[in-house]
């Protein structure tokens, strides 16, 4: 797995030459210092490398083509130190494929008030030249997100580290490929959507890869690998002593489970897949009684929660636009301290003001998001080709406020639903052994659930504790998609209004479809 290490952001500066060497050499030492300032701040996950400074057109144009082909660099910070005649930002700016952030900020904080003089004023002009630099982003149209503030102001450097998270998980997603062990589920509409315009527009390729080439990889894993990925499994779970009996029916299906993870891990890493999805109806042969029979003998969630753990994208019965976006969830949330996870809208707990809805899977719900510590039990299973006795990892989540996005293709436009949420305490679920989160929508059950049903929202949505709303309106700006927010402000009249002007605009912006 690429982590942020892999990458590298790229600080381009615009002056110009109208206020001679001196003025030169000052810029570029200030921004050498700003750039050091800013990786050493501990506040950026992503390094800043120093480009230089951008003193005409040429120039401009040279650094904004290196920046496309270089594999580390995810995207391009601009500041103007000097007043950078805008046009000379054109032809760069029209040839740059990665992501823009201009930063508007100063070397100096407070105005040396008696000292200033016009020589300070000539190089120290990041209050016009940043509005210049503005104006032709705008007037081009461009996406970018624009950071305000002072270069030593964490919150500033924070604003940074978020578009950089943003900008390596779309990087990321450039090469990322989606295995697909069967097809989707049979008739499910909001799952599926355009491959082709999901890989022009979104970056990640969907294959598919039939089950028998998945148990190819099952045939070869070796006895000795899943007995010690078991001794693995009972040592980071809790679980029942009688499990560990070797002579036991929980004790196969665990390790079957175990050999299930090791086949799949085997064919992900084969193929540099980043994330896969499965159906519950396609498991290998059909016949579990055919001698003959090569297959999974439960569905594998146990290894789908730890895969998942582990960073891979992963959506159930065929829902390949979840396992990216799940990938990308957990990518821009490396070393954040919560956790992530796919889930399912379950089932509604109406109960007044507390009415929330309960989010699990059959199985496959990301333990990173686990209040406790898991434990590893096998319950029958009755759903899917091969109703079994079934290992999984059982936990509830952390209460906490958390934020839940999903990506819907509606025929013209992906469309990015976001929803602020907030975990509350379940109740135990004696008869339900299954993983859990439980919350309410924002900015409440009946408002939030019924905006996302009118947005045509999945049942499937990828969680975050760690996220807030400014990575979704990050990676809506650097995708060029439709973002709809739903927060503490939302009303319901609002937010048809806000579907409506969308798509009108959707319509007549056709760069953006
Ligand atoms: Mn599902």
């Amino acid at each position: 797995m690429k982590t942020f290490d892999s990458y590298e952001v790229w600080w381009v500066t615009g002056a110009q030459l109208l206020y001679g060497g001196d003025a030169v050499v000052a810029v570029d030492s200030h921004s050498k210092e700003m750039v050091e300032g800013l990786n050493n701040s501990g506040n950026l996950p992503v390094k800043v490398v120093y480009k230089g400074t951008a003193n005409s057109s040429k120039e401009v144009l040279e650094v904004m083509k290196a920046a496309n082909n270089d594999q580390r660099c995810v995207g391009v910070i601009t500041w103007m130190h000097t007043f950078s005649p805008a046009k000379m930002w054109i032809h760069g700016l029209q040839q740059l494929r990665k992501p823009l952030l201009h930063f508007h900020t100063q070397y100096n904080a407070e105005i040396p008030w008696n000292d200033i003089d016009m020589d300070f004023m000539n190089l120290n002009q990041s209050a016009h030249g940043d509005r210049e630099f503005g104006h032709i982003c705008a007037r081009m149209r461009l996406r970018r997100k624009v950071v305000v503030g002072h270069w030593t102001d964490p919150e500033a450097q924070k604003h940074i580290a978020v578009w950089q998270r943003v900008a390596a998980a779309w990087a990321d997603a450039q090469d990322m490929l989606i295995l697909r062990f069967g097809d989707q589920m049979n008739n499910v509409a909001v799952t599926d959507g355009d491959k082709v315009e999901a890989e022009q527009r979104l970056g990640y390729h969907v294959d598919y890869t039939p089950v028998s080439e998945l148990m190819e990889h099952y045939k070869r894993v070796a006895d000795a690998d899943v007995d010690a990925l078991v001794a693995t499994y009972f040592k980071e779970y809790d679980h029942a002593p009688e499990l560990e009996d070797k002579a036991g029916e929980g004790y196969q299906k665990v390790w079957n489970s175990a050999k299930a993870e090791l086949a799949l891990r085997s064919i992900l890493t084969e193929k540099g897949a980043k994330g896969f999805t499965t159906n519950f109806d396609d498991l290998g042969t059909n016949d579990i009684n055919d001698p003959k029979f090569v297959g999974f003998d439960q569905i594998p969630g146990l290894a789908s929660q730890r895969l998942m753990a582990e960073g891979y994208g992963f959506g159930a019965e065929g829902d390949w636009k979840s396992a990216a976006l799940y990938r990308t969830v957990w990518f821009m949330s490396q070393g954040l301290p919560k956790g992530c996870s796919f889930l399912e809208d379950y089932t509604l707990n109406f109960n007044g003001k507390e009415s929330s809805i309960l989010q699990s899977h059959m199985l496959e719900v990301c333990p990173l998001i686990a209040a406790e510590r898991p434990r590893l039990e096998v319950h029958f299973l009755g759903i899917g080709i091969r109703k079994s006795p079934t290992a999984r990892l059982v936990f509830t989540s952390k209460p906490d406020n958390g934020i839940t996005a999903t990506v819907v293709d509606m025929g013209n436009r992906f469309r990015l639903i976001v929803n602020d949420v907030k975990c509350i305490e379940p109740k135990p679920l004696p008869k339900l052994p299954v993983a859990s989160a439980l919350w309410i929508p924002m900015p409440d059950f009946e408002t939030g659930a019924g905006a996302w049903i009118l947005a045509g929202g999945t049942h499937h949505s990828c969680f975050s504790y760690d996220l807030t709303p400014e990575y979704w309106e990050d990676y809506a700006e650097i995708a060029g998609i439709e973002m709809l927010h739903i927060n503490k402000d939302t009303t319901i009249a609002g937010f048809k209004n806000e579907m409506r002007w969308n798509e009108v605009y959707y319509m007549l912006n056709k760069s953006l479809q």
